[in-house]
């Protein structure tokens, strides 16, 4: 027997009409005789909502009320897909983060989960029963509701996969897959039937929002085999059988990748600030005096670039951040001036970061030289560069994004027929 878990996002379980075609697709699974654990996230628009709603009651002293509010989206759609599958004569019970319990630690508003106690969802497999669990959603060790942080549905989806040691984890959603880019920047991008975790983590934080960074995180440590796949493949009339008309996107460890490309796909991420500080002391201790204050205020620094000083005595640093974060930074590093010691700040938003990913390029050399000549060709500059062993990131003009990305999607041949 298989055990799966099922995750559906917030637009699969947009009102009643979806909750029912969602209950038919885990009835599917039932049928076919699966231990089935779902995971749900709140109706579309619920969250933003409820966050809206704690805003508007007033300034909040910590997340823990935020908290408290916010993980409530995630408890309607667990109830009302309880019932719809009961109607549909399906043994099923609905779950809170607290009941199970899914623990967390107690970073409010983004909680990271420590530990899953699956016992009980077992228990209710032993009887048939199907579990249907609000996602998003845990308890501190001193009993305060948290969530996971946008996006955490697929989270504990993939925390309870790893937990209940299912043989795979599907997660729902509305689009059918994971594709080569967004196709709604290039219509040519591809599905892509397999990606190694090391390749998702990497499309997920540098820019595809197909899944939380952090889901990935997971999947990849503890190897939960994860598809990615649409629930609005509508059940046909002749049964539910073959309803999956898209088989999805399956993530999974790279020995299971035969046919292994150079690049797997491209990635991209607008709205980025480019921050310099010129002319620092080289000396121990400068990157710490910059980047520890920014860890501190939660800003998420990327692209590290350190110029080598001439004379061993100066040095400049660039480095990116997201835009909503880039005031914020500036004024953090305008407070710590005197520790930093610089001559000069420079900073400027409206940048876009693309990445070129896959962990063929372990293997192959001269993969950043051919999307350079490719991008000078089409007049992009380059303003800064970071790579790994599996992907190389370029920082320009925001203006230039498609362009870029359509270039590289067909440069590495990404591109369908
Ligand atoms: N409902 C939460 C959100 O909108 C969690 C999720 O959908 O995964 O971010
Ligand atoms: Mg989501």
């Amino acid at each position: 027997m298989t055990c799966i878990v099922m995750k559906f996002g917030g637009t699969s379980v947009a009102d009643i009409g979806c909750i029912h075609n969602v209950a038919r697709h885990i009835k599917r699974e039932v049928d076919d005789g699966h231990d089935v654990a779902v995971v749900v996230s709140a109706m579309a628009g619920t969250t933003d909502q409820l966050i809206s709603w704690a805003r508007e009651a007033g300034a909040m002293q910590g997340a823990r009320e935020y908290d408290t509010v916010i993980a409530s989206g995630e408890q309607i759609t667990a109830g009302l897909l309880s019932i719809a599958l009961q109607n549909m004569g399906v043994n099923t019970r609905s779950w809170l983060g607290w009941q199970i319990p899914i623990l967390t630690d107690s970073a409010h508003g983004t909680a990271r989960i420590k530990n899953i106690d699956g016992t009980s969802l077992i228990k209710g497999f032993k009887q048939r029963q199907v579990a249907v669990i609000a996602g998003f959603q845990g308890l501190t060790s001193d009993e305060r509701l948290t969530t996971l942080g946008r996006g955490g549905s697929d989270t504990s989806a993939i925390a309870i996969a790893a937990a209940i040691k299912a043989d795979r984890c599907d997660i729902y959603t509305d689009v059918d897959g994971v594709y080569t880019t967004d196709p709604r920047i290039e219509p040519k991008a591809r599905r892509l039937s397999k990606i190694a975790f090391e390749e998702m983590l990497e499309m997920a934080s540098l820019g595809a929002k197909v899944l939380q960074v952090r889901s990935v995180e997971l999947a990849m440590l503890h190897k939960v085999r994860t598809f990615v796949r649409s629930s609005f493949a509508v059940p046909n009339a002749a049964g539910m059988k073959d309803s999956i008309n898209s088989p999805g996107t399956l993530i999974c460890d790279e020995e299971e990748i035969v046919e292994q490309q150079v690049v797997t796909g491209i990635a991209f991420a607008k709205d980025e600030a480019q921050i310099s500080l010129r002319r620092l002391a080289d000396k121990p201790g400068i990157s710490a005096a910059i980047f520890g204050p920014l860890a501190e205020e939660n800003i998420n620094v990327d692209m590290i670039v350190q110029n080598i000083s001439e004379h061993g005595a100066k040095t400049d640093m660039t480095f990116t951040v997201p835009s909503i974060d880039h005031n914020k930074a500036v004024k953090i590093l305008e407070k710590n001036r005197k520790e930093i010691k610089y001559d000069a700040l420079q900073s400027e938003s409206g940048l876009a970061k693309v990445s070129v990913i896959g962990i063929g390029m372990r293997s192959h050399a001269g993969v950043a030289a051919t999307a350079f000549r490719a991008l000078a060709e089409k007049g992009i500059n380059i303003r800064a560069i970071t790579t790994s062993e599996i992907k190389i990131s370029i920082l320009i003009d925001s203006v230039y994004t498609e362009l870029a990305v359509r270039t590289l999607h067909s440069l590495y041949c990404l591109d369908k027929n």
